[in-house]
């Protein structure tokens, strides 16, 4: 039977929250009135967590797992899960960890039903560190400033999406993935869904510091030209204050006995333009690296096994 809705979530190393999350989603498919399947992806665990995951694909046919070679992180992951989409509806995508409730799936489809093609949660409140939360926000507020696209603050990729948004999304080939950003470009009716977002239910966070600046980095140069543009503003100014200066200077020297002084602000000058170049280096970097892995063509993902209607496939040819 076909099903209406697919639920996709990415895993790594989630083993410690796995019985819960399947427990969850378990009594959500007995209770609900659709047709539910739900796609796994093993984002290349060293725990046991594709071992548990084929362990329940294996007698229950309406969980899919997807094993993928390696650990190509969180938004790839979701990639892979999309291209096994094959509900007839609406897909919704959440984390393994139980921070996107799954039980919240009947009220985001009233909103599909009404015509919405995204229905996105919105975090109304937040149980992380102080820090952590305040960076989060200052982040989306600045984004939402200088993205070419209108992106809603405080959301995730835990969402409810129509078929067509996610056959849209399958059409996108880019490697460098923001795939909130990627869903509000894609357009149609669009609605935000509140809720507060809890901890994570067990096992630790995967997404180090470093991660999170990677994809807050991807959010800013993949929908963004705001940084590039600021350089040309930056080279703007300070030519013409420097001119300014030259002027005034030259005034001085031929309207009165000045001496030109200032070793020291010519030592800070040159070091500070020194790193305003860099820096101007490194942004233009940042889009000229998208540029060269995007022109690569590598595959996003490579699928080592699929277990589907407790069947196991080895060597899943991705082409
Ligand atoms: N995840 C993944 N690949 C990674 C890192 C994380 O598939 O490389 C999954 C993880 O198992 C979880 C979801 O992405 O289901 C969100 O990760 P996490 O809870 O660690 O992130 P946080 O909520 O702290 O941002
Ligand atoms: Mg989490």
């Amino acid at each position: 039977m076909i099903p209406e809705i697919n639920i996709i979530i990415p895993l790594y190393n989630e083993e410690k929250v796995f019985p819960l999350l399947i427990s969850r989603i378990t009594e959500l498919l007995n209770r609900s009135q659709l047709v539910i399947t739900v796609i796994l992806v093993d984002d290349g665990s060293s725990d046991s967590t594709s071992f548990l995951m084929k362990q329940l694909s294996s007698v229950d046919d309406r969980f899919l797992s997807v094993i993928l070679s390696r650990n190509f992180g969180h938004q790839i992951a979701l990639t892979a899960a999309l291209t096994m989409v094959n509900a007839s509806e609406a897909v919704m995508i959440i984390d393994g960890d139980l921070q996107d409730p799954p039980e919240l799936l009947q009220e985001m489809y009233l909103f599909y039903k009404d015509g919405y093609d995204v229905v996105y949660a919105v975090r109304e409140s937040r149980k992380e560190g102080a820090f952590k939360v305040g960076l989060y926000k200052l982040f989306y507020r600045m984004l939402q400033k200088i993205a070419s696209i209108d992106i809603p603050l405080d959301s995730g990729d835990f969402s409810l999406i129509s078929r067509r948004v996610v056959d849209v999304m399958n059409k996108m080939p880019e490697e460098s993935r923001y795939l909130r950003g990627m869903r509000s470009w894609v357009g149609f009716k669009q609605i935000g869904y509140k809720y507060s977002r809890p901890d994570r239910q067990a096992g630790n966070t995967q997404y180090t510091l470093r991660h999170l600046l990677r994809l807050a980095m991807n959010g800013i140069f993949n929908f963004s030209e705001f940084p590039i543009k600021f350089i040309t503003f930056l080279g703007v100014s300070t030519m013409s204050i420097s001119v300014i200066y030259f002027i005034v200077t030259l005034v001085k020297r031929f309207s009165s006995d000045y001496i030109p002084d200032g070793f020291t602000a010519i030592i800070f000058l040159i070091i500070l333009f020194g790193g305003v170049q860099l820096i101007s280096i490194g942004i233009i970097g940042e889009y000229l690296i998208r540029v060269f892995f995007q022109v690569k063509k590598r595959p996003l993902f490579i699928i080592k096994e699929l277990i589907v209607d407790k069947k196991e496939i080895k060597n899943w040819d991705i082409s």
